[in-house]
């Protein structure tokens, strides 16, 4: 379903995965992501979880999702969150005209530009399969595409929060970018519980680590 993208390889389309590409930003920095939002049933419970910890995140929404709870997605920049662009509907790029992909990317950054009054800076491929396509459709609308280097793999019907803090830290942490889901609108459902379980245990493994986390626009890349 997901394809972890290898640092520093060349993904499926011949572009060159840099390692600012797949989010290896500074030393001492986590950047936290969520992606497939808004979602009213989720996303509230991960602000209240954020908010005790005092992180801030970024949050690839989908347009069709923000669509359905603008409220929601106003509400995650209110709360000093960084929102990006995951596309409009969860659709792998690479099937799609390069005018669709345009269309796509366009009406997702509209969504979250009207609902939170903010001009998104990021952009996600679903699925983190790029084209040529999506990378020159991001660049137009003044979005830089970013991956990331470790993930809980927090969609699987099987996922705990312990599975999840797991997989987190099993892969490129320190510097890199992590990969959560705030709405299981892709995922087994319910199984965004087991991404919310995992932030208080990634709160103590990361700070026992001297990690600080933050949002991808703080991430240096
Ligand atoms: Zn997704």
């Amino acid at each position: 379903m997901h394809a972890a993208p290898a640092l520093g390889g060349v993904s499926p389309i011949g572009v060159r995965l840099t390692p600012t590409l797949v989010g290896v930003g500074r030393r001492g920095h986590v950047a936290l992501t969520f992606d497939d939002g808004p979602d009213p049933e989720s996303t509230p419970a991960f602000l209240n979880v954020l908010d005790d910890l005092g992180w801030k995140a970024t949050f690839f929404m989908l347009g069709d999702m923000v669509r359905k709870a603008p409220g929601v997605a106003a509400e995650v920049a209110a709360a000093g969150h960084e929102v990006a662009v995951h596309g409009d509907v969860h659709g792998n790029m690479l099937r799609r005209t390069p005018r669709r992909t345009n269309d796509d990317i366009a009406a997702a950054y509209d969504a979250v530009a009207t609902a939170t009054g903010v001009r998104p800076a990021w952009f996600r491929p679903p699925f983190g399969i790029m084209s040529y396509a999506s990378l020159r459709a991001a660049g137009r609308l003044g979005m830089r595409t970013v991956l990331w280097t470790t993930w809980g793999r927090d969609w699987r019907r099987e996922a705990t929060p312990q599975s999840v803090t797991a997989d987190v830290l099993r892969r490129y942490v320190d510097g890199g970018t992590v990969l959560l889901h705030d709405s299981d609108c892709t995922s087994y459902p319910g199984s965004w519980r087991a991404a919310l379980g995992a932030l208080p245990r990634l709160a103590d493994e990361l700070s026992a680590r001297g990690l600080v986390v933050g949002p991808v626009g703080d991430h240096g890349l």
